[in-house]
């Protein structure tokens, strides 16, 4: 699929599900009000009954009339038609009541009476044929209303947690899709970047070889020195580029298993390689010091490994160093106790901070180091924290831009 319609069908499919979030929750809410005014309307219906049937029993009194509000409230008989006639119309929840005179004045609530507080309370007047004295308000409320109509509505619930399942699945979707074609890109760069690096020496050792095989040209000494000599040199060179995508493939492979630990002296490792960089360095007038100050450099690791973690970070410093002053080039050591600290820094063309997140993830190279005398395959570095990692140790990178940058190893060491 090309990129745009990638990014068109994420685009309407991501607004789609998120317009259908909102509208769910307009109707999750229009059915939440819809259920609390059916609540509202259920109690006042009951209420309304009650007052009848409150109304219709006064009158069996003999001078009924005559009797006070206090004497014509019987508090049970009132609690005993409410749970009745609430039952009766689906509000089967607690509730707590009270009456008062129609001029506020408490008469009677019920014994675990407690305040409405937030919860809405409903009122209905009694006796509202008889005069103001010996008329009451009813009261009642219910601690768990909002409860009960959250419950009514729960099969809504589930609805909405699907669609926003689907909303994640497609978020992870896109991203892996993503994830995935920058991938497919990165290895489609490499391929190049390897194609192009191979074909140099592979069409110079075959020029070579053709001019041995050309019996009209006088195969003196010299010419013979210079051609057996440029074979050499090419296949060092072709030697050198198949290794660094072996390193790699090698090491995803077997991992740990290819790795022989024994104890391993870090300040001849390093002095031993460094020998092959300073000459590097100095090719271009540059300076390459190394400052080995650990008291112990002994670590547990694997010496073919180890070496190619500080080739590697050596020939990155080469590679990219800047043309516009001489290269200096440190290695130091230090130990803490417990690790054993190598650091090598440069006074390269450093990383911007953005791509400094990325320099170890495999095949990632930055795009401005991708100057046409620097070629890579983005597998140095990647290899390089897996073996550092395999190892117990962590590695990580600070650099400025046009500065230089360092690289810290940190590798566990036993006391
Ligand atoms: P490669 O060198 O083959 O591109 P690496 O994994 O070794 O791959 O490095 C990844 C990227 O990190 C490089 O493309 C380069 O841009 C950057 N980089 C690595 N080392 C340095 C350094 N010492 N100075 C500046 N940039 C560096």
């Amino acid at each position: 699929m090309k990129k745009r319609t990638i990014l068109s069908s994420a685009i309407v499919m991501g607004i789609a599900l998120v317009a259908l979030l909102c509208l769910q929750t307009l109707y999750f809410n229009e059915v939440i009000d819809i259920c609390a005014e059916q609540f509202d309307l259920q109690t006042m219906r009951s209420l309304h009954r009650v007052a009848h049937e409150t109304d219709e029993a006064l009158r069996e009194f003999p001078a009924y009339e005559e009797l006070t509000i206090e004497e014509r409230i019987n508090g049970r008989n009132i609690d005993k038609r409410l749970r009745k006639l609430l039952d009766e119309n689906g509000v089967d929840i607690p509730y707590h009541f009270r009456v008062l005179t129609a001029d506020g004045r408490q008469i009677y609530a019920c014994s675990d009476y407690e305040n409405p507080g937030r919860a809405k309370e409903y009122s209905l007047q009694l006796f509202r044929d008889s005069p103001k004295a010996q008329m009451g308000v009813l009261y009642v409320h219910f601690p768990q209303r909002q409860k009960f109509i959250l419950e009514s509505v729960h099969y809504m619930v589930p609805v909405v947690v699907l669609i926003l399942l689907v909303l994640v699945l497609f978020i992870f979707i896109l991203s892996e899709s993503v994830r995935q074609r920058r991938l497919a890109e990165e290895k489609n760069d490499f391929i190049n970047n390897m194609t192009h690096e191979l074909k140099t020496p592979i069409s110079t050792i075959s020029l070579a070889a053709q001019m041995l095989a050309d019996k009209s040209m006088p195969k003196t000494e010299t010419t013979l020195g210079h051609l057996s000599g440029v074979i050499v040199d090419e296949t060092k060179r072709l030697r050198f580029l198949v290794d660094k995508v072996l390193q790699m493939s090698l090491f995803d492979q077997g991992r740990k298993t290819s790795f022989k630990l024994k104890e391993i002296d870090l300040h001849e490792l390093v002095t031993d390689v460094v020998d092959t960089f300073r000459i590097k360095a100095e090719k271009n007038g540059g300076r390459l010091t190394t400052d080995l100050q650990a008291t112990n450099p002994v670590v547990m690791a694997d010496q073919l490994h180890l070496t190619n973690v500080v080739f590697n970070l050596l020939d990155n410093a080469v590679k990219y160093r800047s043309p516009d002053r001489p290269l200096q080039l440190s290695v130091k050591t230090q130990s803490d106790g417990k690790h054993l600290i190598l650091t090598i820094a440069d006074n390269g063309i450093g990383i911007a901070s953005d791509n400094l997140k990325r320099i170890f993830e495999k095949f990632y190279r930055v795009s401005t180091g991708n100057r046409h005398d620097v070629k890579g395959f983005g597998l140095g570095l990647a290899y390089v924290r897996s073996v550092v990692k395999t190892l117990g140790g962590t590695i990580h990178a600070e650099s400025q831009p046009d500065q230089g940058t360092s690289f810290i190893i940190r590798l566990p060491q036993e006391e």
